[in-house]
C-alpha cells in the first residue's frame, strides 16, 4: 500500500482515484470542486484542504487535468508541488497535454532530482471506471518501472513510448489517426446511405473487406446500426467532439514543431472544428456524420 496524492478528480480522474482506493492505496484528493472531493471521498478517498496539503508526505503524485497551463499551475507554478514533495516522490501527469510542456516538466522536476512521467490515457470515462484504461507512459526506464504497478490499477495496458514527452505524443498520434478513420468512414457510409445502400449491410460488407477499422469495428457513426455505439443513444456519452477537437489542436502543435506534414490530421481537425462551431461540441464525436447529412 502505498501514500498517492491525486489531483483534478474530474470525469476521468473520480474513477481512477476510486480504484486506486479499492487496490488499497491511500490516496489524499484535492479538486478545486468541492462536489467532485466529496464523491471521492464517498469512494474512500481523504480529502486534502488543497493541493499542497494533498501532496505532504506521500510517495505518489498523481495530476489529471484539463491542460498543459493546469498542470504547470498545480506543479510548478501556483502550487508548485514539486517543490515540496520528497525526493522519494514520482510524479505522474496523466492529463491530456501538449508535449512540450510534459518535455518542461519533466525537466523541471529533474533539475529538484525529482522522478516524472508524462502519462496520458486512452479509454474514457467508461474505461477509467472500469479500470481498463491504456497509458502511454513518457520519462525514464526507472521511472515507467514504478509508475507501472500504481498505473496497473487504473489501467489494462501500459506502454513505454520513451522519455519524457513521448506518452503525449504517442497520444496526439493515436487521436490524430481516430479522428481520421472516424471522418473516413463516416464519409464511405454517408456516401452509400445517399446512393440507397442499406448502412447495416454496408457496414458489415466494408467489415469484412479492406475498409475495416476500429471506427466500423465498435463505434460505428450511424445510429441503430449497433446497438451500443453512441450513435445509437443520440451521441451521449462517449468521446465528446471538443475533446476530439482539444487533441487535433495538440496533434497540429506536434506537426509544426517537427515540421510533419500532416494534410489528413489538417482536415479532419478542420472537419471536427466546423462541427464544433455548430453547436456539437458536448456531443459524441462519431455524430461528426450530422454535418454530412442533407439538411444539416
Ligand atoms: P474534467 O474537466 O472533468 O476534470 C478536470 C478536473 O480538474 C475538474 O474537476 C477541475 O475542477 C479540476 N481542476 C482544474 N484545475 C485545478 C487545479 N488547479 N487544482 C485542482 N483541481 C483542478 O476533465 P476530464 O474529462 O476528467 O479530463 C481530464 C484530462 O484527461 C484532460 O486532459 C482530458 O483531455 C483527458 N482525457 C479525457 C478523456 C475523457 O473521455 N473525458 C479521455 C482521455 C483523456
Amino acid at each position: 500500500m502505498s501514500k498517492i496524492a491525486f489531483v483534478g478528480l474530474g470525469n476521468m480522474g473520480g474513477p481512477m482515484a476510486a480504484n486506486l482506493v479499492k487496490a488499497g492505496h491511500e490516496v489524499h484528493v484535492f479538486d478545486l470542486s468541492e462536489a467532485a472531493l466529496q464523491h471521492a471521498v464517498e469512494a474512500g478517498a481523504v480529502a486534502a484542504p488543497s493541493a499542497v496539503e494533498a501532496a505532504e508526505g506521500v510517495e505518489y503524485l498523481i495530476t489529471m487535468l484539463p491542460a498543459g497551463k493546469h498542470v504547470e499551475s498545480v506543479l510548478v507554478k501556483q502550487d508548485a508541488l514539486l517543490d515540496k514533495v520528497s525526493k522519494e516522490c514520482l510524479a505522474i501527469d496523466c492529463s491530456t497535454i501538449d508535449a512540450d510542456t510534459a518535455r518542461r516538466l519533466g525537466a523541471a522536476a529533474e533539475a529538484r532530482g525529482i522522478q516524472f512521467v508524462d502519462a496520458p490515457v486512452s479509454g474514457g470515462i467508461a474505461a477509467a471506471a472500469a479500470g481498463t484504461l491504456a497509458f502511454m507512459v513518457g520519462g525514464s526506464e526507472a521511472g515507467f518501472s514504478r509508475a507501472k504497478p500504481v498505473l496497473e490499477c487504473m489501467g489494462k495496458n501500459i506502454f513505454h513510448a520513451g522519455d519524457a514527452g513521448a506518452g503525449q505524443l504517442a497520444k496526439a498520434c493515436n487521436n490524430m489517426l481516430l479522428a481520421i478513420h472516424m471522418a473516413g468512414t463516416v464519409e464511405a457510409l454517408n456516401m452509400g446511405i445517399n446512393n440507397g445502400l442499406d448502412p447495416k449491410v454496408l457496414s458489415e460488407i466494408m467489415l469484412n473487406s479492406s475498409g475495416r477499422n476500429w471506427s466500423l469495428e465498435v463505434y460505428n457513426p450511424v445510429p441503430g446500426v449497433q446497438e451500443n455505439s453512441a450513435a445509437s443513444r443520440g451521441y451521449e456519452g462517449g468521446f465528446m467532439t471538443d475533446l476530439m477537437c482539444k487533441d487535433l489542436g495538440l496533434a497540429m502543435d506536434a506537426s509544426q514543431t517537427s515540421g510533419s506534414p500532416v494534410p489528413m490530421g489538417s482536415a479532419a481537425r478542420g472537419l471536427f472544428n466546423l462541427h464544433q462551431a455548430h453547436g456539437n461540441g458536448k456531443l459524441d464525436f462519431s455524430s461528426l456524420l450530422k454535418l454530412y447529412q442533407k439538411g444539416e
